[in-house]
């Protein structure tokens, strides 16, 4: 199958050039982010491939279908950056990948959790400087300290088991609790009842139209003072304005984020000789508690060869005509 890969680095190119031996499509390598004007670039494309900043709204849909393209691989688990009514109205169809490395995930959750704790941020640039002094760096021992993992899919559960075997108590919201979870490790609270208790809270569900901005200043009224707050899920599920106002009175102690609702503007490309817009990124980067990643929770080795061996996989399966586990339905 003819497929056009949007948004491409270096670093995956590698692992679909290899997986695609087996696969054999004929894979066209593009680099820039699929929104309305780069559309143009994919004629007579029966497929083409994107990951989590493309925009897939109405109009770039509308053109992609006009153009000849019928499937949309999604090389993430995510999807809500597609306008999923009118890629119903298109006859458009989707596959993504559901899970590639949930580990890749959750053990950079972890990763957050500890730097920030043990200043490890700090104490690099410190000791490269020849100051070694420990002012500011003191940090807590995780073991006893509560935990509140918000979405406790395959990515959730795995950073709670843990942050459960750093002897932290794991406590849970999820709309649909997992029972075997809740029997070894988790205490599945209300969401409010989870703020109230957690000393760590660490968001692991998709981004819907229901829980846009979950943490807002109201949510963020009811946690514990200088609580830990770790987003490697979604930039929207965080409200950045009521999260600046709650470091500034110091209500969040700490902050890691991996992903940021304005992110498409900035994630994923080298903008070190420019001058960045985004004020509420800027404003986030003062503080000396707050750390952020560009969205590299998932760049390991094994998630980049699951993402390319699923999402060739998947374009087999549409173009034999075979049912594909990892379509996603207009129902979802
Ligand atoms: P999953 O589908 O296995 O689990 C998601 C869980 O969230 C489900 O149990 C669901 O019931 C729950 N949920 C849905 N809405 C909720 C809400 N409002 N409050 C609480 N829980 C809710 O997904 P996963 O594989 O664990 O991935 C979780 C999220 O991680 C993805 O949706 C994606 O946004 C994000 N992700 C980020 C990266 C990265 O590189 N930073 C990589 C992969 C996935």
């Amino acid at each position: 199958m003819k497929v056009a890969l949007f948004s491409t680095k270096q670093y995956e190119q590698k692992f679909f050039t290899a997986i695609n031996q087996t696969y054999e499509h004929e894979l066209c390598f593009l680099a820039p982010r699929l929104d309305l004007e780069t559309v143009n670039l994919v004629q007579n494309f029966q497929a083409i491939c994107v990951f989590v900043n493309d925009v897939l709204d109405r109009a770039v849909l509308t053109k992609l279908a006009s153009q000849g393209t019928k499937i949309i691989a999604l090389r993430c688990a995510g999807y809500d950056n597609v306008d999923l009514q009118a890629a119903q109205e298109l006859d458009l169809t989707l596959v993504r990948v559901p899970a590639y490395s949930p580990y890749a995930v959750a053990e950079h959750a972890i990763a957050l959790i500890l730097t920030l704790n043990r200043k490890i941020h700090r104490a690099y640039n410190r000791v490269r400087e020849g100051n070694f002094s420990l002012n500011g760096l003191l940090g807590f021992d995780l073991h006893g300290k509560t935990v509140g993992i918000i979405g406790t899919g395959k990515i959730g559960r795995i950073t709670g088991q843990i942050l459960h075997g750093f002897g932290c108590e794991v406590v849970a919201y999820d709309p649909y609790p997992n029972q075997e979870f809740a029997n070894h490790f988790a205490t599945y609270l209300e969401f409010e009842q989870l703020l109230a208790r957690a000393e760590i809270i660490s968001l692991h569900c998709p981004l819907t139209k229901d829980n846009y901005h979950l943490i807002d200043q109201k949510a963020i009224a009811q946690m514990k003072p200088g609580v830990m707050l770790i987003n490697t899920s979604r930039g929207g599920l965080i409200d950045t304005k009521a999260i600046i106002r709650g470091l500034k009175s110091k209500k969040i102690g700490y902050l890691a984020l991996d992903v940021y609702e304005q992110e498409k503007n900035l994630f994923f490309e080298d903008l070190s000789s420019e001058i960045i817009q985004d004020d509420l990124f800027e404003r986030l980067l003062t503080f000396p508690n707050v750390i952020i990643t560009g969205h590299q929770a998932f760049l390991t080795s094994e998630a980049l060869e699951n993402i390319a061996t699923t999402t060739l996989s998947n374009l087999t399966d549409l173009e034999q005509n075979k049912t594909c586990a990892n379509q996603i339905k207009f129902s979802e």
